[in-house]
């Protein structure tokens, strides 16, 4: 506890980290946790994983007391990442009771009403946020720190200008501190705009290089999900994570496989709230084996035991690639990530591998038992593909009208 406590952190806080068996601080807490608590703004460059929800707990659990009304607020892309955050602050806080509230969208408003008007801390979603302060049902004009957690995928996802009319709300006067796995432009431009005189800290990189294995496989699209069922039978060791880039591949391949008798799940934004989190729950506690996701469900989900990452489609943007990868790999333990490519992975792939540098080894494709798919119930082979129904749920169009 001694690493910690020359931080400066408080002894409500060092209890519950002690109750956590944290031995010693992450490097991104270290170097963050004196500047926060010193009411510095801070821009820290961290992944999911790295830590950070600690740094900037730390930070909120030292200012904020029982009803003085909402003294910090987080932001966060997505609604798992705004439980996560919750929990995660609710277990850091056991020893100096405030009220953390969470509000996102895709449920129910009024409950959320009722409970804002008693918070302390409240982590939100952005759309919804707006939403409420649209309606007056928030007030946030004791906010004394504001945290824009995974600014990038805020960015990302189109949310930004969302962001920006939520900072206008708050008081002028205030910490913010900005957590973002990559510092673009625009993250830049953001903090110029709205911290003031932030320090810049790195973090460590999230993925070991040297635990990381990442191949890929070419591979005929008629075959592609052959491929995919013979390597989760036979690579699997722990927890998989299956990446695609629509809803409408994801439910295709976890209905698919859980027909074939594999404990999969999707998750994406299409479910309700309720579904997703039971979903989330049963992978942590590894009664699903196989989590079929869109970027965006799986977006800072710290997820334990990740063995293996498959990217079933190679991801647009090659930030995005980085993410998916960094799930697995983490805590010291060893990590593969699966690439199978088929003709319409090519471009994807190519940017992947111009934009950052990695090395991904190719392997020879195995010999693969063909399986029957069905879609929804008609007998069929996917060369023809799953049908379309309407516009690409997660096209970016899509996405950014969507509202958290
Ligand atoms: P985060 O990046 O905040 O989502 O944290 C990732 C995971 O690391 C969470 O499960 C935390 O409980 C855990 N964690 C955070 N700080 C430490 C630490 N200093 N030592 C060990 N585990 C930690």
């Amino acid at each position: 506890m001694e690493h910690f406590r020359r931080l400066g952190i408080n002894e409500h806080v060092l209890r519950a980290i002690s109750e956590e068996r944290f031995e010693k601080p992450s490097s991104i807490q270290e170097k963050t946790i004196p500047l926060i608590l010193a009411g510095k703004d801070v821009i820290a460059s961290s992944a999911t994983g790295s830590g950070k929800t600690l740094a900037f707990g730390t930070g909120i659990i030292h200012i904020a007391e029982r009803g003085k009304g909402i003294q910090a607020l987080v932001l966060t892309p997505t609604r798992e990442l705004a439980e996560q955050n919750m929990k995660a602050l609710k277990k850091f806080s056991r020893y100096k009771p405030i009220n953390v509230v969470v509000v996102y969208g895709g449920v129910s408003i009024n409950p959320q009403i009722e409970n804002l008007s008693r918070a302390d801390v409240v982590i939100a979603t952005p759309g919804r946020m707006l939403d409420h302060i649209g309606r007056r049902t928030v007030d946030l004009r004791h906010v004394k720190m504001l945290v824009l957690d995974e600014a990038d995928r805020m960015f990302d996802m189109g949310f930004i200008d969302d962001v920006k009319e939520i900072i206008h709300s708050c008081p002028a006067k205030r910490q913010t501190l900005l957590f973002s796995a990559t510092i673009f432009d625009e993250v830049a431009d953001l903090a110029a705009k709205y911290m003031s005189n932030p320090v810049e800290i790195f973090g460590e990189a999230q993925v070991d290089p040297r635990k990381l294995a990442q191949v890929y496989y070419e591979v005929p699209e008629q075959i592609k999900f052959s491929l995919l069922v013979h390597l989760l039978k036979h690579e699997r060791k722990g927890l998989a994570m299956v990446f695609c880039n629509t809803r409408r591949t994801t439910d295709f391949v976890a209905n698919n496989l859980r027909a074939l008798g594999i404990n999969a799940f999707a998750i994406h934004g299409g479910f309700s709230q309720d579904k997703r989190n039971k979903t989330m729950e049963n992978f942590h506690s590894q009664s699903v084996q196989v989590l079929v996701c869109t970027d965006v469900a799986a977006r800072g989900l710290d997820i334990k035991g990740v063995s293996h990452v498959y990217n079933y489609d190679i991801p647009k943007d090659s930030k995005e690639y980085v993410h998916r990868i960094g799930r697995t790999a983490r805590a010291g333990k060893e990590g593969k990530a699966i690439n199978l490519l088929s003709e319409k992975d090519h471009d994807n792939f190519s940017r992947v591998l111009r934009d950052n540098d990695i090395e991904v080894r190719e392997e020879k494709r195995p010999y693969i038992q063909r399986v029957q798919l069905n879609w929804r119930g008609e007998r069929r082979t996917f060369s023809r593909g799953p049908p379309r129904r309407g516009p690409r749920a997660d096209s970016p169009r899509h996405r950014r009208r969507r509202r958290y």
